[in-house]
Order: C-alpha cells, then structure tokens, then sequence
C-alpha cells in the first residue's frame, strides 16, 4: 500500500478546499471498496478526505412526498427504515441482496453508487486493463468472460457496474444531488451518473473533480408491487451474474431495471411498454443490440427467464 496522508472533514466547504488543495485526493466513506484498492494498489490517492463527519446521515422527507437519503446513511439504516420498507421495498430488498450484513453497517449510499467494477482482471494488477490503466488493454476480451456485460460494452471494456442498490435506484428514478468544490451545487437523475465505458473505460461517472455526492432522493411512491430477484453462483456474498429489479401495477404495466449485465445499471423505458405482453416481448427490446460472448451468452436467456419469474410473482 502507498503511503497517504487522512483528514476529516467537518462541511462541505472544508470538503471542497481539501480536494482543491490536493490533486490527487480521494473522499471515503464506509472505504468497504476504497481501502480494498488501496491495498492492492489500484488506487493510490496521496491523500484522504473522510467525509463521515458531514452529517449527511438522515433520511428525510421531500415536500413534494419522496425522500431524501443523505449520502452518508449506512445501508443497512436504509433498508431498516419504515418508509423505505413500505413505500420503496424494491430499495430495501435490493439493498438486502448486496454484500454481508457487517459490509452493510459500514457501506454508505454514495459509496455504494460509486463502487468500481468486480471484474477479476481489473483487479489483477498482472493483467492489462484499461479501467486501472488506461491505454494498456483489456484482458477480458478473449479471456474468461462469464461474469462479463453483455450490452452497452465496447472495444476497450466488458466490464458490469456491480451495485446492487443502483439497480433500484434506477427503477425508481433516483436523483443524485452534489456539491463542487466551487460551490455550485447540480442534481444528476441517476439515469446520468453512470456511464458507458465507450473508449475511456476509467471514467465512470459523469462526476467532476472533487464532486461529492451530498444525498440521492427518490421521488414520491408510484406503489405496484416492488421486486427484487438476484441470480448468482452462491446464496450470499457474491454479486449478480443477472438481477431484475421491478415494480409491477395491477395492470401488468411498470419498470425494469437489471443489473450484472452492462457497465451501468440497465434500464430501457420503451422496452416497459412491453410489460403486460409478458417477458419475452420485454427482453426483446431491453437486449436490443446485446453483443455477448460465448460463455455469456446464457445471460440473454437467463434476464428473459429472471423477468419471467419476478412477472408472475408479481401476479402474486
Ligand atoms: C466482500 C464484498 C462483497 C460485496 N458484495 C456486494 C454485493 O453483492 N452487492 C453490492 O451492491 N455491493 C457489494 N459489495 C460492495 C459494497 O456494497 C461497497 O463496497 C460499498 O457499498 C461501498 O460503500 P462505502 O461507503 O464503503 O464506499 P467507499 O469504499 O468509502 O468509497 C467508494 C468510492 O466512493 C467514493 N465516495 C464515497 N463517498 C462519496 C461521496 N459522498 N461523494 C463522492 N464520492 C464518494 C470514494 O472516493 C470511492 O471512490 C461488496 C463488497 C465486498 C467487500
Ligand atoms: S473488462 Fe474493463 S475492467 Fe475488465 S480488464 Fe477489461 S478494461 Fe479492465
């Protein structure tokens, strides 16, 4: 592990000057992701900027009806809470599928969305990768790919974005507020926060330099019934090879979002038109331009059949 140097910080404005300060500064959270490349030396910030002092640790209500969830609030907290539970349980259910409880006490909400990829190549420093090191390649293609995307992925990187939460915040239409270390202060519907790796596969995130995320909110509860189905190799602690998040009203109609599939959380609006003729016609349209490999290729089938599934619970 590179040697660095750790303040905490007690506002957004000594957030701000201590990235301004430091070039090559990193903010940590519950550090459930961030120590972990530290150690393996896939990150080496120089400095730490611990944002757990900030207070942006309460779940409040909106005034036009949805919530406020402070960047901060641990995941655990969040999928406990009695509103979460009733009016969003698609948040709490995909919450509860990520991770092991103890990872949950200390991940936060923001560090949760800003995760990195659990591509295996990504963290083998022996191997090329253009995530860790821009310009070098990636191992992944033409390598053992069955955890890979499927879709949305390019020349330089099949990596998948692996949150859990991300996912229902997706379905729900989340919306990430931030503040810069100028002052200024943006929403960024979650739509947005994530990017395709396209030929620049390090940049993650449409997030500025020293941008924080201060809190995500959701909007006010559009009910349906919430569901949360996640297909992995083991019952827990592993991520998804394929996950349906979705909320489905009487009417057959709703939303889909999947995870473990592209290197964002994966949600086609025009494909949930197609919900009430079933998962078949949904998939056709959400997998639209799918370019897997062979040895992922069972992904296609398996969103088709994990939607299949989630419809007719909802059907109850
Ligand atoms: C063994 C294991 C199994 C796991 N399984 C799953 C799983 O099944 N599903 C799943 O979804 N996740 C899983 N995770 C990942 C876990 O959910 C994340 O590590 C965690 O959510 C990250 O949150 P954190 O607060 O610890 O982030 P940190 O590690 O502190 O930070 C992560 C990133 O976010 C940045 N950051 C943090 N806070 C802010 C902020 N306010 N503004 C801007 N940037 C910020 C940091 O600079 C860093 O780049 C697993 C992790 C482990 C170790
Ligand atoms: S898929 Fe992406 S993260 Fe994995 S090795 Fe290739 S460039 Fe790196």
């Amino acid at each position: 592990m590179k040697s660095f140097t750790y303040e905490k910080v007690s506002s957004p404005a000594a957030a701000a000057s201590a990235v301004v300060s430091n070039s090559n500064a990193k903010f940590i959270a519950g550090g459930t992701n961030l120590l972990d490349l530290m150690k393996l030396e896939i990150e080496t910030p120089s400095h730490l900027i611990d944002v757990n002092g900030l207070g942006f640790d309460k779940i409040e209500p909106t005034s036009d009806g949805g919530l406020r969830i402070g960047a901060l609030v641990r995941n655990t907290a969040l999928a406990a809470d009695a509103r979460i539970r009733r009016d969003y349980g698609l948040l709490s259910r995909a919450l509860l599928a990520g991770a092991s409880g103890q990872l949950r006490n200390k991940a936060t909400t923001a560090g949760n969305l800003l995760q990195r990829t659990r591509c295996p190549y990504f963290y083998d420093t022996n191997q090329p990768c253009n995530k860790r090191n821009p310009g070098s390649g990636c191992a992944a293609i033409g390598g053992v790919t069955r955890q890979h995307a499927v879709i949305g992925a390019s020349d330089a990187c099949i990596a998948t974005h692996p949150s859990d939460m991300a996912i229902a915040m997706r379905a729900l239409d989340a919306t990430v507020q931030t503040a810069r270390p100028d002052g200024s202060i943006r929403d960024i519907p979650i739509a947005d926060l994530h990017r395709l790796p396209g030929d620049t596969p390090h940049i993650e995130t449409t997030l500025t330099s020293g941008e924080l995320i201060t809190s995500v909110t959701l909007p006010k509860p559009v009910g349906g019934t919430h569901i949360y189905r996640k297909v992995r190799d083991r019952a827990s602690y592993a991520f998804a090879l394929v996950s349906v998040g979705a909320i489905v009203q009487r009417d057959g109609t709703g939303r889909v979002a999947v995870g473990g599939i592209a290197h964002k959380p994966w949600r086609v609006e025009a494909a949930e038109a197609e919900m009430p003729h079933g998962a078949k016609a949904v998939a056709a349209h959400l997998l639209e331009g799918a370019s897997p490999t062979k040895e992922n290729a069972f992904k296609l089938s398996l969103v088709e059949r994990t939607l299949g599934a989630v419809l007719t619970e909802a059907k109850g």
